[in-house]
């Protein structure tokens, strides 16, 4: 990120992690966008696991366990009513069961897109298990073959490496992300760091599960692996910043008998004068934009000399900005995570000084400037509210913001 001022951009909020009826979701594809929609959302993108919103599909409202979740031919049902019997496309199988097909993102994106009110992205979720290291990537049309490498770190690049040639292919910006670092502990700062070609991280998922907050067992708040890969990437490796996302990746929605992963619980709010992909893709790139479970923001601007935020503060609603970061001549050494008998717990985060992602400066109220001192590697901003939040995904979570880190040196 270079100087930047978000005052002279729209904000345009977005999810970029959702799941329907071709994968786990349990709604179908327009349902899904219709609630984003009318939640007043920008954008949204539709990440089913290894599958993209194209092709011939059909699914069994009776046998598939993810309708069933929704309410079986409940679902249908709502479809029909939402989107007109017409637009409804069903059969019956050989067993007397009815079908119903799930129509591709280029029938049903002019239902609801709408010149800079309400974009679709396209994408795909690439997914794979032991360990559960998914990338989403953005802005492509195709799925993508997961890919399984050695190590965390190799599987991590070569998949990220995998979306990029793509494209390459189509002549088309995209974008990799690796999503909930902490999901069955797949992932470590330490493999995740060296990865060259990494942009994105998801530093809030609403799925729970996701453990965005760490847990007892030596799991770190995702916030704090991220700082751990700032550090090491600009201190160490010489490589350059990973921007941190929010997102839902949403699974149940209205008539849903779980609510695992619902609607509003994370988000991006992108910064670019107009609603498209590319303009979404670009700005994301350059960190003009900041991620969130609640906390609204009016404006960020970072100069060659100074971090500033201002919070649309909320009435009753406390605010404290910290700017976290990494000053040069920190403690780099680390040990392994322990059980109290002293036992190494394989799969987790390092133990690093608290030098890394140090909280240099911390205000309350609604608006904060930090003046960069110089001797930091990288500095960003985080806002924590007073506010629980109900729809959460960590019981106890606080409604909070987070920024986009910069490195001060290269604001000149
Ligand atoms: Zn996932
Ligand atoms: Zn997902």
């Amino acid at each position: 990120m270079k100087i930047w001022n978000s005052s002279r951009s729209p904000w345009w909020k977005g999810n970029i992690h959702a799941h329907t009826l071709l994968s786990d979701g349990d709604q179908f594809p327009e349902i899904v966008t219709q609630v984003y929609k009318d939640l007043g959302y920008h954008f949204l993108c539709l990440t089913d696991h290894n599958k993209c919103q194209t092709g011939e599909n059909w699914i069994t409202p009776e046998t598939n366990p993810f309708a069933q979740r929704g309410g079986g031919l409940g679902v249908v049902e709502l479809y029909r009513q939402k989107l007109g019997r017409d637009w409804v496309e069903q059969r019956i199988d050989d067993e007397g069961n009815i079908e119903v097909r799930l129509k591709s993102l280029a029938e049903f994106r002019g239902l609801f897109e709408e010149k800079n009110r309400f974009l679709l992205l396209e994408g795909v979720e690439i997914t794979q298990s032991d360990p559960s290291i998914h990338i989403n990537a953005y802005n492509v049309q195709s799925p993508i073959e997961p890919i399984r490498a050695s190590s965390v770190e190799e599987t991590i690049r070569q998949n990220v490496e995998a979306v990029n040639k793509t494209s390459r292919n189509l002549g088309r910006p995209t974008l990799a992300q690796l999503n909930h670092p902490n999901f069955r502990n797949a992932t470590t700062a330490e493999g995740i760091a060296p990865v060259e070609n990494l942009e994105l991280i998801e530093v809030y998922n609403g799925f729970r599960g996701a453990v965005n907050f760490g847990s007892e067992d030596g799991v770190l708040e995702v916030g704090r692996v991220w700082d751990i890969v700032l550090t090491k990437r600009i201190a160490e490796l010489g490589l350059g910043l990973v921007y941190a996302t929010g997102v839902d990746d949403t699974h149940n929605y209205e008539t849903s008998d779980s609510d695992v992963g619902r609607p509003g619980r994370g988000w991006i709010c992108v910064s670019c004068s107009s609603l498209s992909s590319e303009t979404i893709i670009d700005s994301i790139r350059k960190g003009h934009f900041y991620a969130s479970n609640g906390v609204s923001i009016n404006s960020i601007s970072v100069d060659a000399s100074h971090y500033t935020i201002s919070v649309e503060a909320e009435a009753g609603v406390d605010y404290r900005i910290r700017f976290i970061g990494t000053r040069k001549g920190y403690d780099p050494s680390s040990e392994p995570f322990r059980q109290p008998d002293s036992q190494i717990v394989t799969g987790r985060t390092r133990i690093y000084s608290s030098d890394i992602g140090e909280v240099l400066a911390e205000y309350e109220g609604h608006e904060a400037r930090y003046e960069f001192q110089g001797d930091e590697l990288y500095v960003r901003a985080e806002v924590l509210s007073s506010r629980l939040k109900s729809n959460y995904s960590s019981e106890g979570e606080i409604e909070r913001a987070w920024m986009q880190p910069v490195i001060p040196g290269q604001l000149a």
